[in-house]
C-alpha cells in the first residue's frame, strides 16, 4: 500500500522576516499569560527542530497566548487578523498534541474552504517533519478512493472541509473516537430585532435555511419552547421540540429522531445542549450569561460540520452581545444576506 504523504522539504537554516506585529492591539482572557520563547511552551525537542527548521524563531502575539491553553487541552477561542500565526498556530499544537505512535486520527481540522485545508496540512507535515506526524487533507473535488485508501492505512491528522469529512465519518472511514483535538471557527452574526414579536418573523424567513442541514434553536425559558414549537407548527413548519419536563423516554425518542434527520430544527431549552451536534444554532433567546453562549454556539460546527450561529437579538439586549464579544475578544457581525452559503 502506498504510504501517505510526507512532509515538503523546507530549505535548512531558512530565516522569515520577524511579524510585524507592534500596531496589533490583543486582548486576553484573565488567567492567560504571554509566553515569548517556544521552548518555555513544553514544546517537544523534535517538534522544537521542525519549528526552528521552519524558521520560526518566536512566537507571534497570538502563539504567545493560545499555545499553551490549547496543548494544555482548554477549550480556546483565538481569533486575529490573517498573517498572524493562526494556521501555524494550528500547526504546531496539533503536532504537540498528537501521539505518533498511535495511528488513529487524533486532530481533526476543518476549513470553510479547500485551500486553507490543503494549506493546514502542508503546514502540519512541514513543521511536523521530525516527528513524522501522518497528515491527510480530506477536501472535496478530489478522489473518495484515494482518501478512503490513505484514512484506512492510518493517519493521525485529518484537514479537511466540511462536505468531505462529514461523508467519511459517515462512512466510518474516519474515526472520531480517538480525536483529542478539535480545530474550527465557528462564524457567529447577530440579527437586530428591535422588539421581541419580530424574532418569530425572523426565524419564519430564515426557516429554508435551517433545514438545509439542521438547526438548533435555544430559548431561555420550557415555556418559550412551548411557545415557538406551537406556533412554529400552527404556521406549518415542522419542528420538533424538547425540554427537562418531558419524560426521558420522550426524549430520547426525540433525540434519536433528530440525530437519524427526521427533522431538521429541534427546539430546545440549555438543558438539551450536551450531545447535539448540528450546522447552525439560533439564540431565539440570548442566554443569560457568558458561559452559556458558548456552550450552545459550541453545538455548531462539530464534527464534519462548518458551524454557523445567529443570535436574535432586541434593542436592549446590545449591550450583553457586546459584553460577549468583549470578553471573548470575537467578532460577531450582522447576519448577510447569502447566510445560507456559509452554513
Ligand atoms: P494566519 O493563519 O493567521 O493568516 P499564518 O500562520 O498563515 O497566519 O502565518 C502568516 C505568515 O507568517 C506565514 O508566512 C507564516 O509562515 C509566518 N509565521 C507564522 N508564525 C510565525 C512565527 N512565529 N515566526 C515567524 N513567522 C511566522
Ligand atoms: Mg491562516
Amino acid at each position: 500500500m502506498e504510504a501517505v504523504a510526507t512532509g515538503s522539504v523546507i530549505p535548512a537554516n531558512r530565516r522569515r522576516p520577524p511579524m510585524e506585529e507592534d500596531r496589533l492591539v490583543f486582548e486576553t482572557s484573565k488567567g492567560v499569560e504571554p509566553i515569548t520563547s517556544f521552548a518555555e511552551m513544553g514544546i517537544k525537542d523534535d517538534l522544537l527542530r521542525g519549528i526552528y527548521q521552519y524558521g520560526f524563531e518566536k512566537p507571534s502575539a497570538i502563539q504567545q497566548r493560545a499555545v499553551l491553553p490549547i496543548i494544555s487541552g482548554r477549550d480556546v477561542i483565538a481569533q486575529a487578523q490573517s498573517g498572524t500565526g493562526k494556521t501555524s498556530m494550528i500547526a504546531l499544537t496539533v503536532c504537540q498534541v498528537v501521539d505518533t505512535k498511535n495511528s488513529e486520527v487524533q486532530a481533526l481540522i476543518l476549513s470553510p474552504t479547500r485551500e486553507l485545508a490543503a494549506q493546514t496540512e502542508k503546514v502540519i507535515l512541514a513543521i511536523g517533519d521530525y516527528i513524522n506526524i501522518q497528515a491527510h487533507a480530506c477536501i472535496g473535488g478530489k478522489s473518495v478512493g484515494e482518501d478512503i485508501r490513505k484514512l484506512e492505512h492510518g493517519v493521525q491528522v485529518v484537514s479537511g472541509t466540511p462536505g468531505r469529512v462529514c461523508d467519511m465519518i459517515k462512512r466510518r472511514t474516519l474515526r472520531t473516537r480517538a480525536i483529542k483535538l478539535l480545530i474550527l471557527g465557528i462564524k457567529q452574526f447577530f440579527v437586530a430585532v428591535e422588539r421581541e414579536e419580530w424574532k418569530f418573523d425572523t426565524l419564519c424567513d430564515l426557516y429554508d435555511t435551517l433545514t438545509i442541514t439542521q438547526a438548533v434553536i435555544f430559548c431561555n425559558t420550557k415555556r418559550k419552547v412551548d411557545w415557538l414549537t406551537n406556533k412554529m407548527r400552527e404556521h406549518n413548519f415542522t419542528v420538533s421540540s424538547m425540554h427537562g419536563d418531558m419524560p426521558q423516554k420522550e426524549r430520547d425518542a426525540i433525540m434519536a429522531e433528530f440525530r437519524g434527520g427526521t427533522t431538521r430544527v429541534l427546539i430546545t431549552t440549555d438543558v438539551w445542549a450536551r450531545g447535539l451536534d448540528v450546522s447552525l444554532v439560533i439564540n431565539y433567546d440570548l442566554p443569560n450569561n457568558r458561559e452559556l453562549y458558548i456552550h450552545r454556539i459550541g453545538r455548531s460546527g462539530r464534527f464534519g460540520r462548518k458551524g454557523v450561529a445567529i443570535n436574535f437579538v432586541k434593542s436592549d439586549d446590545i449591550k450583553i452581545l457586546r459584553d460577549i464579544e468583549q470578553y471573548y475578544s470575537t467578532q460577531i457581525d450582522e447576519m448577510p444576506m447569502n447566510v445560507a452559503d456559509l452554513i
